[in-house]
């Protein structure tokens, strides 16, 4: 029986905290090939938490102060089997700051845009943006923001509503039917809608094949590419 591909919980490794859009731009056009994934979402929707389920619990920071950092964390991750050469796996992952909370000075939210906007510049599309949502509450006013600054960015994204557990009744959970449909009816560049839940660990394993076929496809693409190049 083929054994499932996995991320190796206990190797994510913290490389870099970022505050300068320059020193951010030194880092992403130093590394090639670039693949990996980012995670970016409004504050307290999940976002460390679904980090943690993915990549190792300690990977990133669960806070309870909502948009307390302010820098790009970026880790190496590897996944549990090497390639056709034994050569071992290993991507780039990105944990962004919070955007959308009310109570950051004018100054902390240009310092966000500008270190954002250098990421979203410089980013080649082999990293995809996967935006962390809340299941009882998608498409909120920030949310709609971000998704905008993102389609100029023309880079792959995918949607993830985290809390699904907090969606008890029926009639939530067809509510947010109903929302998924209009999310991909607005949004033509999001891929794929997941639910999870980091409380249960619903839909973990299913987001995690989704973003590991990711990876593997866009190493694939370039290696590709550079053989053609060669
Ligand atoms: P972040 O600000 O988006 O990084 O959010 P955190 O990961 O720090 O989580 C904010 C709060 O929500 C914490 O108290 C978490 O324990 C809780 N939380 C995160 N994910 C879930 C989930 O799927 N279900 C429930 N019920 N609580 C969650």
């Amino acid at each position: 029986m083929l054994s499932l591909m996995e991320i190796s919980r206990e190797q994510t490794t913290f490389l870099y905290g970022i505050q300068k859009p320059a020193q951010l731009k030194e880092i992403l056009e130093k590394k090639d090939p670039l693949i990996g994934l980012s995670f970016v979402g409004r504050s307290n929707v999940g976002k460390s938490s679904l980090i943690n389920a993915l990549f190792g619990n300690k990977t990133a920071r669960v806070s309870k102060t909502p948009g307390r950092t302010r820098e790009i964390n970026i880790f190496e991750f590897s996944l549990n089997e090497p390639d056709s050469n034994g050569t071992p796996q290993s991507f780039w992952l990105f944990d962004l700051p919070g955007y959308g909370f009310a109570e950051v000075s004018k100054k902390q939210s240009e310092n966000w845009q500008e270190l954002m906007g250098t990421f979203f510049e410089c980013l080649p599309p082999s990293v995809l943006i996967c935006n962390v949502q809340d299941a009882r509450h998608p498409h909120q006013k920030a949310d709609q923001q971000f998704q905008d600054f993102l389609i100029s960015s023309q880079l792959q994204s995918l949607l993830v509503l985290n809390k699904l557990d907090k969606l008890k009744k029926q009639k939530e959970r067809a509510e947010l039917k109903k929302k998924k449909k209009m999310i991909f009816e607005e949004y033509k560049h999001v891929s794929q809608i997941h639910q999870t839940s980091c409380e249960n660990k619903q839909g973990i394993s299913e987001l995690e094949q989704a973003l590991i076929q990711f990876c593997l496809l866009e190493k694939e693409r370039i290696t590709l590419a550079a053989q053609e190049n060669s």
